[in-house]
C-alpha cells in the first residue's frame, strides 16, 4: 500500500512531524538527504515504523506515494528550499503538492506560489518546536484553498488542539501562512524581551535568587500571565548546571542568537505602515545583546548603575506591567496583521489567528482565547476591546510606575518602555506632529492642513 503523505527532511524538526503523523495512523512515507539519518529514524521510530516507508532516492520516495502526492518540505528555509522543489518536480505529476514547512521568509513563499504551475506549492508556518512538531503543533498554512481542504484532514490531525478545535487553520494564498509565523515569532521575541526585563528588574533591582525568581514565575503562571513562556522562565531559573551545580542562569553567557523571523516581522511592518515598536525593541535587544564587549567598555566609561531600588517595586507591580505590556503588544502584533489583510487582499482572519495561537505554539497563553473572542467581537485595536480596555485601565498606570524606577534605577527595559509609549501615544488626542508638518513645510514646502479649514497645502509664512 502507498503512503497518504511523504515527508522530506528528518531533522528535529521533519522527524519529529514524521512521528506525529504516524501516530495519528496515516501512512507517510520519508526521505533524507544523508541516507544514515534515514535509517536511524526507521529504528527510532519504533512500534511506528509499520506506518513509515523509509527510502533512499527520491524516485523511491515519490513512487512511494499516493496520488495525487502531497510532500512536506522539512529544511533549512532559503536555498535548500528551491533546490528540493526543482529536484522533485521533474519526478512529479500534475495536482502533486509540495508543502514547505520550514520557516520560509513569506516573500520566499510567494514567489515559489508565483512560479508553480502543474505541481501545486503551499507554504505553511508551523510553530511549537521538537516536541509541538510531535505531539501537536500549531500550524498556519497559506495556499490555494483547494490544496488546503486536501491536505487538512492530516494537518489538522497532527495538530494541537484547544477544547477541541485544531490549531491549524488556512490563513490565505501564497505567503499568508509563512506571513502569520513570522508576526508569531515577532510577538514571541517580543514576549520573551519583556519577561527577560523583568527578570532583570527581579535580579538586580530588587536582588531576588533564582529560587526566589522561579518562584515568582511560578506564581505567575496561575494568573492572567499563564503561558508556555513564563511556565518555561520557571524551569529555566530553577535550573541547575550539570557540570559546576551552579544555578544554571547564573552560567549561561547574556547574548541571544536569532534566526531573523523577528526582523522579518519589525521590517515588514514598517513596509505596511503599521509599527510594531515592542518587537522592533525585542529585535534590537537581542542585537545588542551580542556586543558584550561594547558593553563592558561602556560600563567601564560611564559606570555600573545604581539598579538596587530597595522596595520601590513589589512583584505584583512587575505582573501587572507585563500584563498591559503584553496587551499592547499583541494589539501592535494584531493591527500589523491586519494591514497586511487589506494590503495583500488576504484573508487572514485575526480571531482564528489567535486562536491558532491558543495551544502548540510558542507563544500559546490563557490570554490568547480571551483575544480570540474579542477579536471575533470587535475589529477595533486590542486596546479598545472588552476585557483589554479594563484590564489597561486597570495595570498601565503599574506600568509606568515600572518604567519609571526602572529608569531611575539604569535597568534597562527598551520593550516595556516601548509598550507604555505606544500606549500613550494611541491615549493622546492632541499629538506633537503638528511641529513636525511645521519643520517639513519650512524645509521642503510639504505643506500642511489646518484643524480650522478644509484643505491640504497650506503653507507658513515663510513660504513668501
Ligand atoms: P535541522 O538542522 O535539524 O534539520 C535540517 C534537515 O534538512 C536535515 O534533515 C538535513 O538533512 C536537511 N537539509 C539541510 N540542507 C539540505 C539541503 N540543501 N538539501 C536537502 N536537505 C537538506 O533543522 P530543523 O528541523 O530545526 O529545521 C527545519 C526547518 O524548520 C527550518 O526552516 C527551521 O527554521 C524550521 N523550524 C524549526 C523549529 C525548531 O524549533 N527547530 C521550529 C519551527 C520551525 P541532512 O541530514 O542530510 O543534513
Amino acid at each position: 500500500t502507498t503512503s497518504q503523505i511523504g515527508l522530506l527532511g528528518l531533522g528535529t524538526m521533519g522527524a519529529a512531524l514524521a512521528l506525529n503523523i504516524a501516530n495519528k495512523g496515516f501512512r507517510i512515507a520519508v526521505f533524507n538527504r544523508t541516507t544514515q539519518v534515514t535509517r536511524d529514524f526507521a529504528v527510532q521510530a519504533g512500534d511506528l515504523a509499520a506506518r513509515i516507508t523509509p527510502t533512499e532516492g527520491l524516485q523511491d520516495f515519490v513512487a512511494a506515494l499516493s496520488r495525487p502526492r502531497a510532500i512536506i518540505l522539512m529544511v533549512p528555509a532559503g536555498q535548500a528550499v528551491d533546490d528540493q522543489i526543482a529536484a522533485l518536480t521533474p519526478l512529479l505529476d500534475a495536482g502533486d503538492l509540495i508543502i514547505d514547512a520550514g520557516n520560509a521568509d513569506f516573500h520566499d513563499t510567494n514567489r515559489r506560489a508565483a512560479a508553480a504551475g502543474d505541481v501545486r506549492f503551499m507554504g505553511i508556518g508551523v510553530s511549537g518546536g521538537e516536541d509541538g512538531a510531535r505531539h501537536g503543533p500549531s500550524i498556519m498554512a497559506g495556499g490555494d484553498r483547494a490544496d488546503w481542504d486536501r491536505v487538512a484532514p492530516i494537518l489538522t490531525a497532527i495538530a494541537a488542539s484547544h477544547d477541541g478545535v485544531p490549531c491549524a487553520t488556512w490563513m490565505g494564498p501564497a505567503g499568508a501562512g509563512h506571513f502569520v509565523k513570522a508576526v508569531h515569532n515577532g510577538i514571541e521575541y517580543a514576549d520573551m524581551q519583556m519577561i527577560a526585563e523583568v527578570y532583570g528588574i527581579l535580579r538586580d533591582g530588587m536582588g531576588l535568587d533564582n529560587a526566589a525568581i522561579a518562584k515568582t514565575f511560578r506564581t505567575w503562571n496561575d494568573g492572567a500571565l499563564a503561558s508556555y513562556l513564563i511556565e518555561i522562565s520557571g524551569h529555566v531559573a530553577a535550573a541547575t548546571d550539570t557540570l559546576t551545580g551552579q544555578p544554571l542562569l547564573d552560567i549561561i553567557t547574556d547574548a541571544a542568537g536569532q534566526k531573523g523571523t523577528g526582523r522579518w516581522t519589525a521590517i515588514e511592518a514598517q513596509h505596511l505602515g503599521a509599527p510594531v515598536p515592542v518587537i522592533e525593541a525585542a529585535v534590537a535587544a537581542r542585537n545588542l545583546s551580542s556586543r558584550r564587549d561594547e558593553r563592558a567598555q561602556g560600563q567601564a566609561a560611564f559606570g555600573a548603575a545604581p539598579q538596587a531600588m530597595g522596595d520601590a517595586l513589589t512583584a505584583t507591580d512587575l505582573e501587572r506591567a507585563l500584563i498591559a505590556g503584553k496587551i499592547i503588544c499583541y494589539a501592535q502584533g494584531f493591527a500589523m496583521i491586519d494591514a497586511a489583510a487589506r494590503a495583500f487582499d488576504w484573508p487572514l482572519p485575526l480571531p482564528d489567528i489567535a486562536k491558532v495561537w491558543r495551544a502548540g505554539c510558542i507563544i500559546r497563553s490563557v490570554m490568547l482565547d480571551d483575544m480570540a473572542t474579542a477579536l471575533a467581537r470587535s475589529d477595533a485595536n486590542l486596546m479598545l476591546s472588552a476585557p483589554f480596555t479594563d484590564l489597561l485601565r486597570d495595570t498601565h498606570v503599574t506600568l509606568r510606575k515600572v518604567v519609571a524606577q526602572a529608569a531611575l534605577h539604569g535597568l534597562p527595559v527598551p520593550a516595556l518602555s516601548s509598550a507604555l509609549a505606544y500606549f500613550d501615544t494611541m491615549r493622546t488626542h492632541r499629538g506633537t506632529a503638528n511641529l513636525l508638518q511645521g519643520q517639513r513645510d519650512f524645509f521642503g514646502r510639504h505643506g500642511f492642513e489646518r484643524l480650522d479649514r478644509d484643505g491640504t497645502d497650506f503653507h507658513g509664512p515663510w513660504a513668501d
